[in-house]
């Protein structure tokens, strides 16, 4: 599990027989990733070659390890696999070989020897100050204690998955633990919330990729999240969206309306109040996300998910349309469906394109002309 942190990420890709060509992929990817523009491709290439592998902490409190399964079922050759180069993880509760004694020295030895530099992962929420400590412990310390202890020389911490973010499932009402998220508690330390139940893989690594290039974390929205990711809703993305802006609504899982892909609003679908990048980065390697398997989107994303009504209750957000109209576009619906269809298909296709892939043959050609 320990790797040496002396060394640049592009040696340590190197000595894992990553090649030039693997390695501007890399970058390409990265800046794809982080929604930069690709004249910034040679200055990532060049400061990830630089970068120093952090020391990375990652503590996991009250959760169901499906933020970690996110991150680890990644497909290969991708970004997630390369991440963990990027980085020297020096204690993880599920991933680390060591267990007892010697993963706790693993978690001492990498506060002492990179203080005010490493970085702190925490998925999972934490019984507060005033709970019960033994609620949850590992290795007989308190989850409070523990969080305490390792932010104390940390240079940021980044809050993973909701349970982390916004105390999640744990903190639902009754909150039978006292959860609180890290944000509550973690106070004198930049903090960055990357939520989602679970997160996108991608976006969890996309966030540490900005880390490493840049040095400090990414822009962040009213509620700790990068706007790399956050920045827009599912709905503003969504390619449903013109059945939505047209009153076309499937009233259930079976009818009409869903066979012809026509908006889940009334399914119960939160996309109109949830800010995620499932519409555009998708899940399973860009395969699907769940509005387009036919699944409204349950709001995973966003603070008190869990109590904020039922998963297949409509959120009370005013329609585009009023009622007469609703009606009026409801009859003509049969007829306007298959046009929006297209238009729909045309909207999936704009957003691919609106991200801007670099070829690795144009970086390759940038680098050439890019003064050293
Ligand atoms: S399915 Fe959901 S996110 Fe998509 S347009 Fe309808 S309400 Fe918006
Ligand atoms: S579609 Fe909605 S509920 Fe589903 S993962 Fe994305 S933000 Fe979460």
């Amino acid at each position: 599990m320990r790797k040496r942190p002396d060394k640049t990420l592009g040696e340590s890709l190197r000595d894992h027989g990553l090649s030039r060509r693997g390695f501007l992929k890399l970058c390409a990817a990265t800046a794809s990733l982080m929604a930069l523009p690709p004249s910034m491709v040679p200055a990532i290439a060049a400061a990830l070659e630089q970068a120093r592998r952090p020391s990375v902490i990652w503590l996991s409190f009250q959760e169901c390890t499906g933020c970690t399964e996110s991150l680890t079922r990644a497909h290969a050759p991708t970004l997630e696999d390369l991440i963990l180069d990027f980085i020297s993880l020096d204690y993880h509760h599920t991933l680390q070989a060591a267990s007892g004694d010697a993963a706790e020295e693993a978690r001492f030895q990498a506060m002492e020897e990179n203080k005010g530099r490493y970085l702190v992962i925490v998925d999972g929420s934490i019984p507060g100050p005033d709970a019960n400590p033994g609620f949850s412990t590992v290795a007989g310390h308190s989850n409070y204690d523990i969080l305490m202890e390792t932010v104390e020389h940390a240079a940021a911490v980044i809050a993973v998955g909701t349970c982390a973010a916004f105390g999640g499932l744990p903190q639902a009402r009754p909150n039978p633990t006292g959860a609180m998220s890290v944000m509550e508690l973690v106070r004198d330390k930049p903090v960055i919330n990357v939520p989602g139940c679970p997160p996108i893989p991608m976006v969890i690594t996309g966030v540490v990729a900005h880390y490493l290039v840049f040095g400090r974390l990414p822009e962040l929205d009213g509620y700790g999240r990068p706007l790399a990711f956050y920045g827009q809703s599912i709905h503003d993305r969504c390619y449903r969206r013109p059945f939505y802006d047209k009153g076309l609504f499937a009233e259930s899982f079976d009818d009409e309306g869903a066979k012809q892909g026509w908006c889940l609003y009334r399914l119960g679908c939160k996309g109109p109040t949830t800010y995620n990048a499932c519409a555009t980065m998708k899940w399973n390697d860009g395969t699907s996300w769940p509005v387009e398997a036919g699944h409204p989107c349950l709001g995973c994303s966003e603070p008190k998910f869990w109590d904020a009504g039922g998963f297949y209750e409509p959120v009370s957000v005013p329609l585009t349309l009023g009622p007469t109209t609703l009606l009026g576009a409801g009859a003509a619906g049969a007829v306007v469906g298959g046009g929006l269809a297209t238009l729909a298909r045309k909207q999936r296709k704009e957003e691919a394109g609106a991200r801007q892939p670099v070829t690795v043959d144009e970086l390759e050609q940038k680098l050439s002309t890019t003064p050293p």
